[in-house]
């Protein structure tokens, strides 16, 4: 196969260091990882293959296709979203649903479904069934394996997080649930309280940062492109669509195999930064489909043919580009090659 222009660039040692940084945290809680979404776009199946091997027994997905892609790796699967009518069929050995409604509770009793897992609502009014339900029965006598509940805020101070809290340890001895989970990421590091029996990073495991206890918390995905063309700008000449860039004295541009195309959005147009080695080197103009310009005043050496590391930093690059941390990994599309090291 012939190697893209675009790769990103996967630690796989900064991956299991950050399971083990939240494992730690957890305090004696197992921590498992939420891989949906093709394991935050940086490929499902390679992640959970290094987070088994880790130690990591339990992980979250959305859908029944992302658990079908994972079934030949022998690992145990929550389906988040549950189980709909017809899919109860064809269910791959040692996948669970989540079920987060009254009718995919009866789905579920109704079809003979062996263990599940099942999602309260504690505030998110999203997926869940409600306290109220649980409290009148209706998981009663149900085979739960995890019982389940997600924050909301869990990234800021706020008094919902201790009040989702307290309203989840409620239910403790309600249900049959062999254990109880309620922390992602961020609510790992709001302490022990919040990682009852298991817990369910995701977006910190892959280089997130959202609260101070994240701390050693390692990027683990960078993209790297390759230049394709260099040239030299004469002062007062413009650079790409709608000439929002004008060159305030004669520069060197290289322009990129990157665009909004890849996910690389038009927020970071004239904000986004590449390096070569040392050299820092501005992203200039607007952000095209597929192409990006860059200056390389600072490194004189680069060439067509050479590759440069977009800064990509989540916490920064958030902060930067308006983006969540959550949308620049999922979004970084498919001509990127993922690349393991
Ligand atoms: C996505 C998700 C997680 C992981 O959340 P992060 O904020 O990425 O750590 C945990 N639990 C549920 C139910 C989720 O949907």
């Amino acid at each position: 196969m012939t190697a893209s222009p675009l790769r990103l660039r996967l630690d796989g040692a900064a991956l299991v260091s950050n399971w083990k940084l939240l494992a730690r945290l957890s305090e004696g809680a197992a921590c498992g990882a939420a891989v949906k979404a093709d394991g935050y776009g940086l490929g499902a199946g390679e992640v959970v293959r290094r987070l088994a091997e880790a130690g990591c027994r339990d992980f979250f997905v959305a859908a029944w296709s992302e658990a079908r892609a994972l079934a030949d790796l022998g690992v145990s699967v929550s389906v988040l979203h549950g189980v709909q009518a017809g899919e109860m069929a064809d269910m791959p050995a040692g996948v669970r649903p989540v079920l987060n409604t009254p009718e995919q509770v009866a789905r579920w009793r109704e079809g003979g479904g062996d263990r599940c897992d099942v999602m309260v609502d504690t505030g998110m009014n999203r997926l869940g069934v409600s306290i109220a339900d649980v409290g009148a029965g209706l998981l009663d006598g149900l085979r739960i394996e995890t019982l389940m509940t997600h924050m909301v805020s869990a990234d800021e101070d706020v008094p919902l997080n201790e009040r989702q809290r307290a309203a989840f340890a409620g239910l403790a001895g309600r249900t049959q649930a062999r254990r109880m989970s309620l922390a992602n990421s961020a609510a790992i590091a709001l302490g022990r309280d919040y990682a009852f029996d298991l817990t369910r990073p995701g977006i910190a495991l892959y280089g997130g940062v959202q609260r101070s206890g994240h701390a050693g918390i390692r990027q683990v995905a960078t993209p790297e492109v390759r230049i394709i063309q260099r040239r030299r700008v004469r002062a007062g000449e413009t650079v790409g669509y709608n000439a929002t860039f004008t060159a305030p004295r004669d520069m060197e541009i290289a322009t990129l195999n990157l665009g909004y195309a890849d996910g690389y959005l038009r927020c970071f147009s004239e904000k986004g930064r590449a390096r070569a080695g040392d050299a820092v080197l501005p992203v200039i103009g607007r952000v095209s489909m597929d192409l990006t310009a860059l200056c390389v005043d600072a490194a004189p050496e680069l060439a067509e043919g050479d590759w440069v590391a977009m800064d990509y930093a989540l916490p920064e690059t958030a902060a930067l580009s308006g983006l969540s941390q959550y949308e620049l990994l999922t979004g970084l599309g498919k001509r990127f090659d993922r690349v393991w090291e």
